[in-house]
C-alpha cells in the first residue's frame, strides 16, 4: 500500500556493533518504509553518553550501508537534543504526576528482599524486574542523587485508563489490531536518570513525535513497553504512530542476541567472509 507521508525509523544505541538481530530490524523496517514509498530515518539513541560512543556510531552506519540500508535526512543524536527532553519533563512536572525518588538501586533492591522474605512475591514488571517499591511519600533534598519519576495511578487518572495502539505486527501472545495496553504493570516508570536528564522512555516518544514517525518497526521485547510510549503520548499531547513489533532473531541458545556476543556481529560475521545475501538467509529474510 502507498502512504507517501508515511515515516519510519531506525533507532539503535551507539554502545557496541550491530548483530543479527539488528540487521533483520533494519532490514524488516528499511523495506517496509520502501514499500510504502515512506521516509526511513536513523536516530542514534545515545542518552548515556558514557557508554555511546562516535566509533560505534561510525561501526553501525557501515554495517548497514553494507546490508544496502540507505536513510533519509541527517542523523538525529539524542544526546543533541537533552532540551527537548527537558521541555516535556518540565510539562510533567507541572502536571505534578512525577516526584524525585531517592531510592539507590540497591535500597530498592533490599526493601523488595525484606518484602518477600516476610510477605511473598513482590510485582514484576513485564521484563521480569521488581516494580519499584518507594513512592510519592519518598522525601529527600534536590541536591542529593535523584531520579524523576512518573506516578502512573496519577498518569492514569489523567488520561483515563483508556491506553490502545494499533498494532500490525505481533505482541507475545500474538496481540494485534487494537491492543489494550497495561502500564500499570510497569509501575512508577523512571523518565529522568540519576545524570540524564531524561530516559529512553520519554526521549522515544519525545523524537518520535518531533521527527514526525508515523510506523514504528521494532522488536517484540518492546512490545509491553509500548503501554507507557502511549500514556507519555497521552500526557504530552503527542501524536500516535502505527506500531509493527516483529519477532525475534534468538540465538543458539533460544535467547535473545546480546551486543556482547561476537559471534552474531555483522562486523565479525563480514570479516569471516559474509555477504549480505548471507545475513538475509541466516535472518530467514
Ligand atoms: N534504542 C532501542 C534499542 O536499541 C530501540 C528503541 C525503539 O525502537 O523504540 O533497543
Amino acid at each position: 500500500m502507498n502512504r507517501s507521508g508515511a515515516v519510519f525509523r531506525f533507532a539503535p544505541s551507539p554502545n557496541g556493533r550491530l548483530h543479527l538481530g539488528h540487521a533483520y530490524s533494519a532490514l524488516v523496517n528499511f523495506e517496509m518504509a520502501r514499500q510504502t514509498g515512506g521516509a526511513f530515518l536513523l536516530r542514534m539513541e545515545d542518552i548515556d553518553v558514557e557508554r555511546c560512543t562516535p566509533a560505534f556510531e561510525q561501526g553501525i552506519c557501515e554495517d548497514l550501508q553494507w546490508l544496502g540500508i540507505e536513510w533519509d535526512d541527517v542523523i538525529r543524536r539524542q544526546s543533541e537534543h537533552f532540551a527537548d527532553y527537558r521541555q516535556s519533563l518540565d510539562l510533567l512536572e507541572a502536571e505534578g504526576i512525577v516526584y524525585r525518588s531517592f531510592l539507590s538501586r540497591s535500597e530498592a533492591r533490599r526493601l523488595v528482599e525484606a518484602h518477600e522474605s516476610k510477605a511473598g512475591p513482590w510485582p514484576r514488571d513485564p521484563d521480569g524486574a521488581p516494580l519499584y517499591p518507594g513512592g510519592r511519600f519518598e522525601t529527600g533534598s534536590g541536591d542529593q542523587p535523584h531520579v524523576l519519576r512518573l506516578d502512573m495511578k496519577a498518569a492514569l487518572e489523567r488520561i483515563g485508563s483508556d491506553c490502545r495502539w494499533e498494532e500490525t505486527g505481533a505482541g507475545p501472545e500474538g496481540e494485534t489490531g487494537t491492543v489494550q495496553g497495561n502500564p500499570a504493570a510497569w509501575g512508577d516508570v523512571v523518565v529522568a536518570r540519576r545524570d540524564t536528564p531524561t530516559s529512553y522512555n520519554l526521549s522515544v516518544v519525545v523524537d518520535d513525535a518531533l521527527q514526525g514517525v508515523t510506523d514504528i518497526v521494532r522488536g517484540r521485547d518492546l512490545f509491553h513497553a509500548t503501554a507507557v510510549h502511549v500514556v507519555l503520548q497521552e500526557l504530552l499531547g503527542l501524536t500516535r504512530p502505527l506500531y509493527h513489533h516483529h519477532d525475534l532473531v534468538l540465538g543458539a541458545d533460544g535467547r535473545k542476541l546480546s551486543k556482547t556476543n561476537r559471534d552474531t556481529s555483522l562486523s565479525a560475521l563480514r570479516e569471516a567472509g559474509a555477504t549480505p545475501g548471507d545475513i538475509r538467509r541466516m535472518v530467514s529474510l
